[in-house]
Order: structure tokens, then sequence, then C-alpha cells
């Protein structure tokens, strides 16, 4: 085993951490303001530019052609670097959720179309499959999909579509076959601007403010056939393959937070003083901080585990809900014990409260913890189907 990682994932990660130090500064304000369209764009530029928003995209496609490791050293550099974790969440969910899923199904017409432009941070993209009736429950969505000769012509709605607002392509989830389960999905790719298509309000979230997300409406929405990802009734496949990326490469980005966090609480605890001494030095708050920092490196490290899968094509299911787990359960204790630290300075508007809010949808999105928990049961054989064994 070696825990050390190459020269030039080092290189890159101080290049990373450099350039969003330097560029992807969050606003001061963001917490109380509308979300700025234009202000998002700007820096989405200038993070294509990086090759951040196409990092694991092949070569020949516009991207980097970075394994899930590496990616994933790059999303925690991200993460540490800037303080907009809402902004690193958004250039992840568009590489992981919408990009790589086009990689692994799109025709070659299709990638020499779309990749491209979505790598050099031109144009941004969306993936939609949650519904206000379909959430955990995904794939028994509402939304259709009716094929009429060379189209589609997509009815429904979806809730929660991270980067919705800013759009230029959405991969959209639809039913083809009605209550036909994981064979009933079909995937499409549609352009924003398609007749039919329509965006909601951004939504006014208690965390990851920096990532705008929205409704998208499909009033007889046509979409050619050809705009169709993977094969008809594959939807629930493609799904799983962004997922497959978010679960462990986007969570990077909170390791990164993470770290930020804790490096910025051991330094107040060691200038803070009370009652004539430092507050680090008295052993509840130092013990906090080691559980703190305990919490990080084992979820780092089943992080970087299951990127190691990843990379190696593993089939495994439990790693990757295993660190998705990990990561964001850690991440919102470490910013519960961040802002109880500061104690009534972690009240007020700063990194620390700041952090908190934006782990809170950690444990929500990508699925729940819950569902990675029923996930992770029903590879150890322990789901539904099986009976129960009789005590003897
Ligand atoms: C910031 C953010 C960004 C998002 N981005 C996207 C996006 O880009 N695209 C997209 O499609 N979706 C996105 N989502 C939606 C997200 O995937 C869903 O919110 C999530 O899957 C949960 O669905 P739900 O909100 O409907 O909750 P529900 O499914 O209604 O769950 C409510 C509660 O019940 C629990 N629960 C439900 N079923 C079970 C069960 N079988 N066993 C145990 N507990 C259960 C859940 O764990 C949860 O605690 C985003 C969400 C957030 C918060």
């Amino acid at each position: 085993m070696n825990f050390e990682f190459d020269a030039d994932s080092e290189e890159m990660r101080a290049m990373v951490v450099a350039f969003a130090q330097r560029e992807l500064v969050g606003r001061k304000d963001a917490a109380r303001t509308a979300f700025d369209p234009g202000d998002f764009r700007r820096r989405w530029r200038l993070a294509g530019a990086q090759g951040l928003v196409g990092g694991a995209v092949p070569l020949e496609y516009g991207g980097s052609g970075l394994d899930a490791v590496t990616s994933s050293v790059v999303m925690e550099a991200l993460g540490y670097g800037t303080e907009d974790t809402g902004f690193a969440f958004s250039v992840a969910a568009h590489l992981f959720a919408s990009l790589m899923p086009i990689v692994e199904f799109g025709t070659e017409e299709q990638k020499r179309e779309w990749l491209p432009a979505l790598c050099s941070g031109e144009r941004i993209a969306a993936h939609g499959i949650t519904e206000p009736e379909a959430g955990s429950d995904a794939l028994n969505l509402r939304t259709r999909a009716e094929r009429k000769g060379d189209e589609y012509v997509l009815q429904g709605s979806k809730c929660f579509t991270t980067n919705a607002p800013v759009a230029d392509a959405f991969v959209v989830q639809a039913a083809t076959e009605p209550n036909g389960g994981f064979f009933g999905l079909t995937a499409f790719i549609v352009e924003a601007g398609t007749p039919g298509l329509s965006v909601g309000p951004v939504y006014d979230k208690v965390g990851l403010r920096g990532s705008p997300t929205a409704d998208v409406h499909f009033d007889g929405c046509v979409v050619p056939a050809r705009q169709m990802l993977g094969a008809e009734g594959s939807g629930a496949s493609v799904f799983s393959a962004s997922m497959k990326w978010e679960r462990v490469c986007l969570f990077a980005i909170y390791l990164g937070a993470m770290r930020r966090i804790l490096e910025s609480t051991i330094e107040y605890a060691g200038e803070r003083a009370q009652f004539g001494s430092p507050i680090g030095g008295f052993q509840a708050v130092s013990h906090r901080i080691v559980d703190m920092t305990l919490r990080l490196e084992s979820a780092r490290l089943l992080l970087y585990k299951a990127a190691w899968g990843l990379a190696r094509g593993s089939q495994d299911e439990i790693a990757p809900a295993l660190a998705k787990l990990a990561v964001s359960e850690a991440a919102v204790q470490l910013g519960l014990d961040a802002v109880q630290v500061r104690g009534g300075l972690g009240m007020v508007e700063g990194e620390a409260e700041t952090f908190l809010r934006d782990a809170l949808p950690s444990r929500v999105f990508s699925g729940t913890s819950e569902i990675q928990k029923n996930n992770i049961a029903r590879a150890l054989g322990l789901g539904n189907s099986r009976r129960p064994r009789r005590r003897r």
C-alpha cells in the first residue's frame, strides 16, 4: 500500500488551491443576497480555462482524462481553496452527474457535439431526475417521454435541479414505459431554449447558496430521437453512472472544505483565551478538535479507497456508499463542532456557520444517508427480500 500521491497530483493540487484562493472567492454577502448569474458565469469560464469543469472527460473530447483518484485530488483542492462550496458543488455536479454519463453512454456524434464546450467552460450542464413525487424513490417518476416518429415529446416537471437556472444543456430522465421500473426510464440531452422547456425561480436554500437550484418544466417539449442518451429503457443505468462518480469524486469537495475549517478552528482555539489561557488548552475543547480530525481522516480514507476502486473499474457497491455516508455525516458533525468551538462568534455570519449550512444538504443529495444505509444493507444481503432467520 502507498498513501502518497505522485508528484503530478501534488503539483495539480497546489495549482488548484492557488487558483481557487485567487479567483473563486465567494461573495461575502452571498448568504443574504440573491444569486448573481453574471458573476457565476464569469467564474465558471475561469474554472473552465483552468481545466476544472471537464477534468475527468477524455482528452479527445476536451477534458483532461483524469481518473477517479486524480479527479478527487482536484475536487479536494477546489473545496479547500474556495470558501464558496456551492460553486465547487455546481462544478462537480456538472462534471460527474452530467458529463460523465455522456462520456459513458453517448454516441460518438453526441460526445463531439456536446462535450468540448461543456469542458471549456463555455456551456453548463444539469442532470434532472428528482420530481416532487419521486425523491428517494427516484425510478418512480412521472415525467413522460412519448415517441412520435423520430421525436420524443416530454411532459412533466423536475425539482431540485442543480445548475438549472444557468444550464445550457440538461440530461433529463423520463419514463418511456410508465411503471416499467428500472427498464422504464430513458435519458435525453435537452438544450436550453428548446420550446416547451422552462426553468423556475432560484431556490432560497439554507446552504450551498453559490450553487443555483430550480425546478425544470417540460410542457410538450419535443426532443429529436438522436438526443436520446443510451438506448431506450437504459435511463436508470445512465443515472447509476452519474451516481457512481458523484458519490465519490463530488464528495472530495467536502474533504477539502473540512480541512480548511479544521485548520481555522485549531487556529481559533490557540488564540482565543478564557480563564487566562487559550481555550485549546482545555481538554473538552482539544478533544472536540481531535474528534473533528478523526472524522475527517477516516472519511478521507474511505473516499480515496472508493476512488481507487472506481479508477480500476470495480463494481463494488459498498465502498462508494460508505464514502458518501462517511463524508457527509462527518461534514455535518465537523460543522457543528467548528461552530461550538467559536462560542457566540459561531452564531454570527462567518466561515464556520457558512460551512455548517453548506454541509447540511450533503446528507440529502446523491441519495440520503438513510438510502446509502439501505444500499449497503442490501449489498450485505440484508435486503427486504431476505427472510428473517428464525432464532434458535
Ligand atoms: C442541494 C441539493 C441539490 C440537488 N441536486 C439535484 C440534481 O441536480 N438533480 C436531481 O435530480 N436531484 C437533485 N437533488 C434532489 C435529491 O437527490 C433529493 O432531495 C434526494 O434524493 C431526497 O429526495 P427527497 O428530497 O424527495 O426526500 P424524500 O425521498 O421524500 O425523503 C425524506 C426523508 O425520508 C427518508 N426516506 C425516504 N425513503 C426511505 C427509505 N426507503 N428508507 C429510509 N428512509 C427513507 C429520507 O432518507 C429522508 O430523510 C438535490 C437536492 C439538494 C438538497
